[in-house]
């Protein structure tokens, strides 16, 4: 295996000055960046905190009790945020994903949620609105994120065996408790109800098949991720890195699949569908996804956007930098200055970081200052 490195470094100091086009603008609805990518996905960090370590992505080395944690004054207030949300809507997004960090950890989230659920896409319609979380606190929050006007959960568990789950979340928390928050999401009807699983070979590569086995036929996708080179600090290796169509194979080789069709254009994962007797695809059976952003780049449709925590706008999960809204946001400018600034921001977007990740030099990728998983959430 090769040696790790886990360089102590805080990617958060970099940032980019926001645009200040001359002219204003009122969104159109579309905006399409420099490769004709229309912008529809909005992820948004509402915390850089998390009550878990997981080693992929705040391993305890470098996220210990003295990382220095973004300050309450320093994070996007409910306002600023929602407003942000607004404009990037009248662009054209129609999905906000929350994430983190752990998202349940934000105080008042429900709070956020309903100023964010009153907020409409260009067709007039509610945007999609649903949330990331490592499923700790759902047992608790679950009905009240419902009420609020969240429409989806996704959870995220990487094991069903204890022992295995523990060692990765690496705070002993145990699975029987995500899965009571899983259960409570369902109840409250947060659904479909979507679990991510990341597979580290040698980590938890034995349990693909005892997940896939107790959340078939449940109604919940399971969607198996590559454990991928997201920032700086996971040490992150190929030999690591179990790819999705062997993931795929040592399924097949317990529950026929079947390949099904995406849903919609810039889908992240995937989709397979469980065979039923007459080798078609059971819909009482259900379906998994893969994603498969290492070895089989998704760059091309790619329609998502990060705002961290502290408002700042990242083009690609792989950036090394970000735009400064919040300077925008706090230094006065109008909606229509900012909606112009948005627009400048992503009609140069360029960014295909997981299609030429390959071609760069093992040194270039090892020297990248790429922001961390937990500062802009998945
Ligand atoms: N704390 C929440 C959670 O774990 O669901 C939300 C934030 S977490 C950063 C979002 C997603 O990113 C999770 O599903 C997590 O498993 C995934 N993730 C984090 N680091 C990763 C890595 N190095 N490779 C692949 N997925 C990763
Ligand atoms: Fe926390 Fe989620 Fe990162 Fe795990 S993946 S450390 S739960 S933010
Ligand atoms: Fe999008 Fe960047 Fe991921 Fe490519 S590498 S799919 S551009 S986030």
């Amino acid at each position: 295996m090769a040696e790790r490195v886990i360089p102590l470094y805080d990617s958060r100091a970099r940032v980019l000055a926001a645009p200040r086009p001359e002219a204003t603008m009122s969104p159109a609805g579309h905006l399409q960046d420099a490769l004709q990518r229309p912008l529809r996905d909005l992820r948004i960090s509402v915390t850089d905190r998390c009550n878990f370590r997981c080693a992929y992505c705040m391993p305890k080395e470098v996220f210990g009790k003295d990382y220095p944690y973004l300050r309450h004054a320093d994070l996007l207030t409910f306002e600023e945020i929602t407003r942000l949300a607004r404009l990037f809507l009248a662009h054209g997004v129609r999905k906000i994903r929350l994430t983190g960090g752990e998202p349940l950890l934000r105080k008042d989230i429900e709070r956020l949620i309903e100023m964010l659920a009153t907020l409409r896409t260009v067709d007039g319609t509610a945007p999609e609105l649903t949330l990331t979380t490592n499923g700790s606190l759902l047992k608790r929050k679950a009905r009240a994120l419902r009420d609020a006007g969240l429409q989806r959960v996704t959870v995220s568990l990487d094991a069903l065996d204890d022992a295995v789950f523990q060692r990765m979340n690496d705070v002993g928390f145990p699975v029987a408790d995500v899965l009571d928050g899983i259960a409570a999401a369902q109840e409250a009807g947060l659904a479909p109800i979507k679990v991510n699983m990341v597979v580290k070979r040698g980590t938890n590569d034995d349990q693909i098949v005892p997940m896939a086995r107790h959340f078939r036929g449940s109604g919940i996708v399971l969607r198996f991720i590559e454990y991928m080179d997201v920032g700086s600090s996971n040490g992150w290796c190929m030999d690591e890195v179990l790819p999705s169509a062997e993931v795929r194979q040592r399924l097949q080789q317990v529950f026929p699949l079947v390949p099904l069709k995406p849903l919609s254009p810039g889908e992240t994962a995937e989709r397979w569908g469980y065979a039923g007797a007459d080798g078609r695809h059971d819909p009482a059976l259900g379906e998994v996804g893969f994603i498969s952003s290492v070895t089989q780049a998704f760059c091309r449709d790619c329609n998502r956007v990060r705002l961290s925590t502290e408002g700042r706008l990242y083009l690609c999960l792989f950036a090394e930098r970000g735009y400064d809204l919040r300077a925008l946001l706090r230094g006065g400018a109008s909606d229509a200055e900012i909606a112009a600034s948005l627009a400048a921001i992503w009609s140069q977007r360029a960014d295909r970081y997981s299609e030429i990740r390959a071609s760069l030099p093992a040194e270039m990728r090892r020297a990248a200052r790429r922001i961390e998983m937990s500062y802009i959430g998945g």
